[in-house]
């Protein structure tokens, strides 16, 4: 029996997970789950799944959880500290669906302990890409794509050569307002960026699937993850999510990755590498389909992509101070601190600001390096927002 390990498992990703490991129960052993507040559907999924251990995120949810795991037998700890060693405990494939940068920590614990690491936690390879790659090389880990766009590409990449890669072309839905006039982004709503037209995501991705953060952590994670150098990376806008990405190559071939829209394809792609195994995915009908529309990203509308760029020329901790500004500005949007294009304003004056002292910038790539540069970032997120305020 493969053993496994969810981390974040009560979110989005991880219930997808769930969904497929729950189907063929007797094929795996599940060690841990990881989750946050939500002990209830942590406790039920663990004693379901007849988990050793389930870890949630908060100290003062623990007693919660050890009530709702009473008599089962599964193990219950809280804290980072425990999750970190949930995903040190021996385990054959981790999934890495945390969201935001606390991804990175168990992330590294998992890839030190030689397991095959499923990676939909794309904060990971923007804060630390070089130390994460390193890591897994090291002690001989693996690691695999979950975000749709990068299965796309290393599915499209099977049995290739990069040196004959020409581009890479990540598509992007355009979020929920694509379409909207350029002048009312500045009034949209923390509900207006939260629904999707065609993935059903965790609310923090939606919202930044809507700002094009999320395709800006995207292309850091295609630098990354693909060794490739960022001018060959292009992003394309195609409302219906059908195409998933794509792979030019030296010849003039391009390889597209085409499937439904639900999570579960490059989850169980991921699970079951390097074979294909039947998977509980919609079937494409092309011809009902009748047509699937691409346009270029307007950069106006998405500033974000324009800052990803300057990030991965700049490299560095640029990508950790990248993620930590936009995860804050996000918290402040979702508070309803700060409006929807204060976001991006918010992030680049961080990045101005690391810029003007860029020994920060310059600092080793280390996990300690990382935290300081997050938790300075998100300070200097609010201090950005404050001083326009007053
Ligand atoms: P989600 O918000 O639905 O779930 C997040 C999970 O992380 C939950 O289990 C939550 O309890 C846990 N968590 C949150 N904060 C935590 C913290 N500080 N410490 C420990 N655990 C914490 O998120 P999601 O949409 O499933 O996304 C997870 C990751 O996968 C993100 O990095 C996202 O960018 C990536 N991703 C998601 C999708 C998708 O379809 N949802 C697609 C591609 C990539
Ligand atoms: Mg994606």
């Amino acid at each position: 029996m493969r053993k496994i390990t969810i981390l974040g498992a009560t979110g989005s990703v991880g219930q997808n997970t769930i969904d497929l490991i729950a189907r063929d129960r007797d094929a795996y052993d599940v060690v841990a789950l990881t989750g946050g507040a939500n002990t209830k559907q942590l406790a039920d999924d663990a004693i379901r799944l007849g988990a050793d251990l389930a870890v949630t995120a908060y100290d003062d949810r623990l007693d919660d959880l050890r009530a709702a795991l009473s008599g089962s037998g599964v193990e219950a700890a809280a804290g980072q500290a425990a999750i970190k060693e949930a995903a040190a405990r021996p385990a054959d494939w981790v999934m890495s669906a945390i969201v935001g940068s606390a991804g990175l920590a168990p992330g590294i614990e998992a890839l030190k302990q030689g397991a095959t690491l499923a990676l939909a936690n794309k904060e990971t390879l923007v804060c630390a890409g070089q130390l994460v790659l390193e890591t897994a090389q090291q002690h001989d880990a693996r690691l695999l794509p979950v975000d749709s766009e990068h299965s796309a590409v290393f599915q499209a990449l099977v049995g290739e050569d990069m040196a004959a890669v020409e581009r890479i072309i990540i598509t992007a839905s355009g979020g929920a307002f694509r379409d909207w006039p350029i002048s009312d982004l500045a009034n949209a709503t923390v509900e207006q960026a939260s629904s999707h037209p065609n993935w059903d995501m965790g609310q923090r991705i939606t919202i930044d699937s809507a700002s094009m953060f999320n395709k800006a952590l995207e292309l850091i994670e295609t630098k990354e993850f693909f060794g490739i150098d960022p001018t060959k990376i292009e992003v394309l806008v195609h409302p219906e999510s059908i195409v998933h990405s794509l792979v030019g190559f030296n010849d003039g071939a391009v390889m597209a990755h085409l499937g439904a829209p639900d999570m579960r394809h490059a989850i169980g792609y991921a699970l079951h590498w390097p074979d294909r195994r039947e998977l509980p995915v919609n079937r494409l009908d092309l011809a009902k389909l009748g047509q699937l529309r691409f346009q270029e990203p307007d950069e106006a509308r998405y500033p974000a992509l324009r800052l990803a760029r300057e990030v991965m020329e700049r490299g560095g901790l640029s990508g950790a101070v990248f993620n930590a500004a936009k995860e804050r500005a996000l918290d402040l949007f979702i508070d309803r601190r700060i409006r929807f294009l204060d976001m991006a304003d918010a992030v680049a004056a961080v990045l101005d600001r690391f810029e003007s002292e860029s020994h920060l910038l310059d600092a080793t790539l280390t996990l300690d390096n990382v935290h300081q540069t997050d938790h300075l970032a998100r300070q200097w997120v609010d201090d950005a927002v404050l001083q326009r305020a007053g």
